[in-house]
This record gives C-alpha cells, sequence and structure tokens, in this order.
C-alpha cells in the first residue's frame, strides 16, 4: 500500500516548485498578508513556506495530512467547489508520503503554537508546544528521498530554484494586497521580494522591472451576457515597443495561477499578426468564469485547465490509458 501511495504522491507532487505552489496557496487560502519562501538545493534538501495566516487548530493537526483532508468545504452544495477549484485535501498529505513534513503553527488567541512532523499521512509525534507567532510554517525537507530515481533525474536537470522564483514572481502579480518573498536558504538577498500594493503595476513593476510597466496595455472585457453568467477578463499585454525573446503568461482562472497552453498560443498568434515587427509578448490575465465551467482537476497537479467538453474528452482517453494531460510545472 505504501508503494502505491507515495507513487500517487509522486503524481500530485511532480517537483519542488510543484510543492511550493501548494503550499505557498494554502498560505493564501489561509488569509496570509506575509508569504516567505526559503529553498535549498533547488528544493530537494529543503522547502520553507511561512505565513501570516489564520493558523491550523490544535484539534486538526492529528488528520491534517491524512488524504482527503480539507477544510475548503462545509456543505454538500460545495461539491461543485471542490470539483472545480482542486480542493482536495491532497496536497499535504502528498507531501509527507515523499518527504519530511513539519509543520509549525498557532492560531488566534493562543499563547504559543505547536509543532509536528509527518511521514506516510500521519504524525510522527505527538504536537509539542512551542513558540510561534502568527501563522503557519511548513517545512518540507528531504523531497522524493525515497524515489531515487526522480531525485536523480531532478539533480541532473537544471534546479528547480528558477520556477519557484517563477511562480512566486507569478502569484506576486495576481495577489498584490500579500508581501511575497522568495530566497534561497540562508542567503541575505531575496530573488522575489513584492511589497503589498494596491496597483497591479506596481506589482508588476516589482517583480519584472520598470521596463516591462512601461510598454504594457490595460485590457479589459466582461460580458454578462455569456452563457450561465458572467464572464470577466482583464490583465495587461505588452505593446509594440516590448522587447522580449519568450513570451511572459502569468494566467490566473477564478484565482487559481493555471497554464493554458492553447490560449497562450493562440494570443502569440494574433499579436503576431497584428504586430509583426513585435517580440513575444508578456501577457497577465485574470480570468473569472462561472465554475462549472472550468476544471482544474484534469490533472493532480491542478495546473493546466481546461474546459468541461475538453474534461470529458480527456476522461474518455484516459479510459484508454492515454495521459493525455500536459502540466508542464513550468
Ligand atoms: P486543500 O488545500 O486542498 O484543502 P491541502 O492538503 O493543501 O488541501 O491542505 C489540507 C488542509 O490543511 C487545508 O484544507 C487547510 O485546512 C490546512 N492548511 C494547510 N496549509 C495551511 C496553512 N498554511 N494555514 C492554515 N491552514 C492550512
Ligand atoms: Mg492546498
Amino acid at each position: 500500500e505504501s508503494v502505491v501511495n507515495r507513487i500517487a504522491a509522486g503524481e500530485v507532487i511532480q517537483r519542488p516548485s510543484s510543492a511550493v505552489k501548494e503550499l505557498v496557496e494554502n498560505s493564501i487560502d489561509a488569509g496570509a498578508s506575509t508569504v516567505s519562501v526559503a529553498v535549498k538545493d533547488g528544493g530537494l534538501k529543503l522547502i520553507q513556506v511561512s505565513d501570516d495566516g489564520h493558523g491550523i487548530r490544535f484539534e486538526d493537526l492529528p488528520i491534517l495530512c491524512e488524504r482527503h483532508t480539507t477544510s475548503k468545504l462545509s456543505a454538500y452544495e460545495d461539491l461543485q467547489t471542490i470539483k472545480s477549484m482542486g480542493f482536495r485535501g491532497e496536497a499535504l498529505a502528498s507531501m509527507t508520503y515523499v518527504g519530511h513534513v513539519t509543520v509549525t503553527t498557532i492560531t488566534e488567541g493562543q499563547l504559543h503554537g505547536y509543532r509536528v512532523s509527518y511521514r506516510d499521512g500521519v504524525m510522527e509525534n505527538d504536537p509539542k508546544p512551542c513558540a510561534a507567532v502568527k501563522g503557519t510554517q511548513v517545512m518540507v525537507e528531504n523531497l522524493f528521498y525515497n524515489m531515487a530515481a526522480r531525485r536523480k533525474t531532478l539533480q541532473n536537470s537544471n534546479d528547480d530554484y528558477p520556477k519557484i522564483v517563477d511562480f512566486i514572481s507569478r502569484f506576486a502579480v495576481h495577489h498584490i494586497n500579500v508581501n511575497f518573498s522568495c530566497r534561497k536558504h540562508g542567503a541575505n538577498r531575496a530573488d522575489v521580494h513584492s511589497a503589498s500594493t494596491s496597483s497591479r503595476l506596481d506589482a508588476i513593476r516589482n517583480v519584472y522591472g520598470v521596463s516591462v510597466v512601461r510598454d504594457l496595455m490595460e485590457i479589459e472585457v466582461s460580458d454578462e451576457n455569456a452563457v450561465d453568467g458572467i464572464f470577466t477578463m482583464d490583465g495587461f499585454i505588452s505593446n509594440a515597443n516590448y522587447v522580449a525573446k519568450k513570451t511572459t503568461m502569468i494566467l490566473f482562472i477564478n484565482d487559481r495561477l493555471v497554464d493554458c497552453t492553447s490560449l497562450k498560443r493562440a494570443i502569440e498568434f494574433v499579436y503576431s499578426a497584428i504586430l509583426p515587427q513585435a517580440s513575444k509578448p508578456f501577457i497577465y490575465m485574470s480570468i473569472n468564469l462561472p465554475r462549472e465551467h472550468v476544471d482544474v482537476n484534469i490533472h493532480p497537479t491542478k495546473k493546466e485547465t481546461v474546459n468541461s467538453s475538453a474534461l470529458a474528452q480527456a476522461n474518455t482517453q484516459k479510459e484508454k490509458g492515454t495521459d493525455v494531460s500536459t502540466a508542464t510545472g513550468a
């Protein structure tokens, strides 16, 4: 059974950057206004995500890392929400099957916090009282210690740190009211350091630099006549002056960071048709649409989003044994 769990966990957490993404999303879900990430060895040795969110109650600690533990559904009618937002209580559990997880947390009004370590879904010891300021710190050590081949691939490939920086940069552009930082463990200088702001352009300037911001145009679309509800899209796209060899696409759908290769290709195509002299675009786009039109569960990493009809197709193919997901973790 433990091998099965490990393999399943390795699907949910494919690389250190996927663990970081899940941890940061949890911090944001916990209402954090500051999220700090520190990483050793591209995340293989250590990933540490600290937040000042609402913390985890003592009585929830024993089941925290069991699969399907989630505090993010309260009623049966939330099933649609779980389906669409990927609230499945699998991320933390998965990390305990492929790494050593230690949680330190304190909830509002408590005099001290608790620290507890997990392995294979269960607590290794009773939670120990400890000093804590506010919120939660999750530490993942020795990721993939029990998956030799995965470890080797990751060690050989260029380390995952740039991807981690990339994720945090995107979060910082979308969640502008949160302070983000990301650094190599022990380093004085943070590689992403974004102070909360009320202006999206400030956030982009913070992370991607002033030269990018200079060449951006605002985009805004809203369609209340869209089938089944409201569709809105807002963001920024670079103009003809912008110069870059690679497309930067920051896409949030219903506040979840996702990849959508087909949309990216479509935008690149139109962009180069309209601005043939221009380089590859920079795009930040936040799309909101009725949840039943989004399904982020196409892949365990929840990063590639497709619409329901594509999902139906994908499911048929899955039954035939084809892995259709193209989530890159990039
Ligand atoms: P999910 O996010 O899908 O609910 P996770 O495995 O990511 O599942 O997390 C399980 C649960 O642990 C969450 O529902 C939440 O209640 C709690 N949790 C995880 N991280 C944090 C955090 N940083 N702050 C507060 N609660 C957290
Ligand atoms: Mg989560």
